[in-house]
């Protein structure tokens, strides 16, 4: 069945969704539906992977990224590593739509921002600083007591012996696991009553991860793409999403006549061609308002909501076991 205008966003979307909802109910375009619904992700402080008292890196300091896609044109914004701004799915947007680029990061995407007049902030509270220092100090109840070992000691060492403690131990090993319990994005798409498409992705990327570290969510083709005949997101371990161009590889099936469920569930079983632990969840929706969504974690949910509901319901996403 097709549908006059669509919308869904994995777990942690239910707080924005509705607002998405409306603005596509009263014949607002996708693009505004996104990053309406993402802002009031980001504003919310208990949600601790995105926006504000989003997840630090190691430094214990707040680096964000975003991104959004309009599936009509294929323009795209995205920013990464920006630190003090509340809503850097508002500065990807406008990245999109005033910047000569498609990209900023770090001080050049600060400097755009505070240029446009954004507020800055600072973006961790008492509860987030609190969280960190509980791992630092190995008092964490959310994180294996070997992994807070771990960040406290690459935290003492990443300044000048950052190349021995990485010899020392299988950081990177260690950060894999470490994804798979402490991950989550913001990922958001929309189909609006004109047939446009839009995505939009928001994150504090991966806990306690290296400064400077960048995830898939603001790379086009590996956390986010759109096309007027489906639009994919991703959350989930970044660094796999971007070796295997994840979610550029979902909206091509698509465009071959590939139904949607089946384009999304080959986006999880592609994993088996890294042979390396990870976890990812992609969320797909087409230009007739279906969604798809398919994971390697076995639990995981998203919302969805189109133009026969009044609301956004929950729904399980599919699991594939990797082998
Ligand atoms: N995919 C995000 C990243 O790698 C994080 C996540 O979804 O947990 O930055």
């Amino acid at each position: 069945m097709n549908h006059d205008y669509a919308i869904c966003g994995t777990r942690n979307s239910d707080i924005g969704l509705p607002t998405g909802l409306k603005i596509l109910q009263e014949g607002g375009t996708a693009l505004d539906a996104v990053e309406e619904s993402i802002k009031l992700i980001e504003n919310n402080p208990y949600d601790i992977t995105v926006g504000f008292n989003g997840f630090p890196n190691l430094q214990g300091i707040v680096e964000l990224d975003a991104s959004i896609m309009d599936g009509k044109t294929r323009n795209a914004g995205s920013v990464a590593a920006v630190k003090n701004f509340r809503h850097p799915i508002s500065i990807a947007r406008k990245v999109m739509d005033i910047s000569p680029h498609v990209m900023l990061v770090g001080e050049g995407a600060e400097k755009f921002a505070r240029a446009l007049g954004y507020q800055e902030e600072q973006i961790i509270d008492e509860l987030g600083i609190r969280n960190y220092h509980n791992i630092m100090e190995g008092k964490s109840l959310e994180m294996p007591l070997e992994a807070q070992t771990l960040v406290r000691e690459l935290f003492m060492r990443f300044d000048d012996h950052l190349k021995e403690v990485m010899e020392d131990y299988s950081v990177r090993e260690w950060y894999r696991k470490l994804s798979f319990d402490r991950h989550g994005t913001t990922n958001v798409i929309a189909l609006d009553m004109e047939g446009n498409l839009a995505v939009g992705v928001s994150t504090s990327g991966l806990a306690m991860k290296f400064p400077g570290r960048v995830g898939d969510s603001p790379i086009f083709g590996a956390g986010i793409y759109c096309s007027n005949t489906a639009g994919s997101a991703c959350t989930g371990t970044g660094e796999l999403a971007i070796r295997l161009s994840t979610t550029r590889l979902v909206v091509d099936r698509v465009q071959r006549n590939i139904p949607l469920d089946e384009a999304t569930k080959m986006g999880i079983l592609e994993l088996k061609q890294l042979k390396e632990e990870g976890v990812l969840h992609i969320i797909s929706l087409d230009k007739n308002g279906k969604c798809a969504a398919f994971t390697n974690k076995d639990g995981l949910f998203h919302y969805y909501a189109d133009s026969s509901m009044v609301k956004p319901e929950k729904r399980s996403s599919s699991y594939v076991e990797i082998k």
